[in-house]
């Protein structure tokens, strides 16, 4: 597969290049070059009980002349060693869960696939690769978790010291092994300030060979279309056309579900479910692109004012808004809402919500109301609700249960180094590292 800078599309790269650098040097994101194309009967011959068989066989094709299928096969099923289970809780409303990972999260799908393909690609060099990543709460520890004793590499999480919630700090600090926690004196954007100076220093870029692992690399994403192939092959003929709702951020989601559609993947409509932090739902009814500071909402994961894969759709369509009007149909939701839809839901079908595949769901009947057509609907769930239980057990008004992987995390004992936000103290302290 090859890939091109959405700022400069002359020049190709390989997959090596794309994963290793994650960001073109022209400051582009990386596009595939080319997609295949593959009819409506490949996606309803598709495994419907087997997602790492689904995954394997659309992965096979995306990399044949960049890794091996001996090599991938065992990437595949040591990645997504857990379920993605399609859940029916109302008439033509499916739930495709995709938080049964390690950290709860579907971040965990794009950080383990990319943790396994970059010990691939680095496997002949003989110095470590060691992985700077800022976080303000989940990336932390979805990457911590998936790069957890791969060979050869090590990582560091800079977080902000008592700016994440308690169970976020304890899901990055208790992972250990080749996994360190850096507990910064200062906020997330002094995390992100001090991760982009050290790869610009030479003093230390001389000593360790720098990567990150942030959310778009385009190993992140591929991954991320496989479930979309998946749920679609677990529909039976009676629920088309098919909706997709997405619950919506920084649009990496969205985005790799449109490539699974340039693929052949015959999805009718997606829906793009947002909370109030909505510039690309009011790109797509003004045809204008206006990044806004982000607001703070109970979906927090989807607090984006200027979402980084939106270059990425608009390049998917070459520009052509009309087409991507066909394709994506936008609604933003309040935390009112998104509260009013937990209760609800709970209510009627005794289905637990989180803040996140409740803004999912809400887009999702927003859109099967207003269509004229019949059509059946899936939404994503992307955390499973015990990460946010405060939240859920006000809502619902009664105790839930905790999954024995989180009670596990509270259980465990937090380790962090402390540094100041000052670059001086990470940098004296990655130089005096053996
Ligand atoms: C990251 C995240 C999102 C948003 O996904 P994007 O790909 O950034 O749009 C939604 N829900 C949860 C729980 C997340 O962690």
């Amino acid at each position: 597969m090859k890939f091109y800078s959405t700022q400069q599309k002359n020049q190709l790269f390989s997959f090596a290049e794309a994963v290793l650098k994650g960001l073109a040097e022209d400051g582009g994101l990386f596009m595939p070059a080319e997609l295949p194309s593959f009819s409506p009967v490949f996606f309803e011959n598709l495994n419907p009980d087997s997602f790492s068989e689904v995954a394997f066989t659309i992965a096979s094709r995306l990399l044949r002349n960049d890794v091996p299928e001996e090599v991938l096969e065992p990437i595949i099923t040591e990645a997504f060693d857990f379920d993605v289970p399609l859940v029916t809780i109302e008439p033509d409303v499916a739930v495709l869960e995709l938080f049964h990972g390690p950290t709860l999260a579907f971040k965990d799908f794009g950080a383990r696939f990319m943790a396994r393909i970059t010990a691939f690609l680095v496997r002949n060099r003989n110095q470590p690769l060691t992985i700077l990543v800022a976080t303000s709460g989940d990336t932390g520890s979805a990457v911590g978790n998936a790069f957890f004793k791969v060979p050869g590499i090590q990582v560091f999480i800079l977080y902000p010291g008592g700016k994440v919630s308690s169970l976020q700090e304890k899901q990055l600090t208790t992972i250990g092994h080749n996994i360190t926690a850096l507990e910064i004196d200062g906020s997330f954007d002094d995390c992100q300030r001090l991760v982009k100076t050290a790869f610009l220093d030479h003093d230390l870029t001389k000593k360790l060979c720098l990567t990150s692992a942030n959310s778009i690399n385009i190993a992140r994403l591929l991954p991320q279309a496989f479930y979309y192939c998946y749920a679609y092959a677990g529909l039976s003929e009676r629920q088309r056309p098919v909706i997709i709702s997405v619950p919506s951020g920084n649009f990496g989601n969205l985005t790799a579900g449109l490539m699974a559609k340039k693929m052949g993947l015959p999805v009718a409509r997606f829906v793009a479910a947002t909370n109030i932090n909505d510039v690309v739902l009011k790109y797509l009814q003004t045809g204008k692109y206006e990044p806004a500071p982000m607001k703070k909402t109970l979906s927090n994961a989807m607090d984006v004012g200027n979402p980084s894969n939106f270059a990425r759709i608009v390049e998917l369509y070459e520009g052509n808004i009309d087409k991507i009007r066909a394709d994506i149909w936008g609604a933003p939701f309040t935390d009112e809402q998104t509260k009013w839809a937990m209760k609800q839901v709970f209510e009627n079908t005794g289905y637990l919500l989180d803040p996140h595949g409740a803004v999912g769901y809400l887009g999702l009947k927003k859109f099967l109301n207003h269509t004229a057509q019949p059509a059946a609907g899936i939404f994503l769930e992307t955390a499973h609700p015990a990460k946010f239980v405060d939240v859920v057990e006000t809502i619902i008004n009664q105790p839930i249960a905790i999954p024995a992987r989180l009670k596990a995390v509270l259980a465990g004992k937090k380790q962090a180094v402390q540094l100041s936000n000052r670059y001086g103290a990470l940098k004296a302290y990655l130089m005096s590292l053996k």
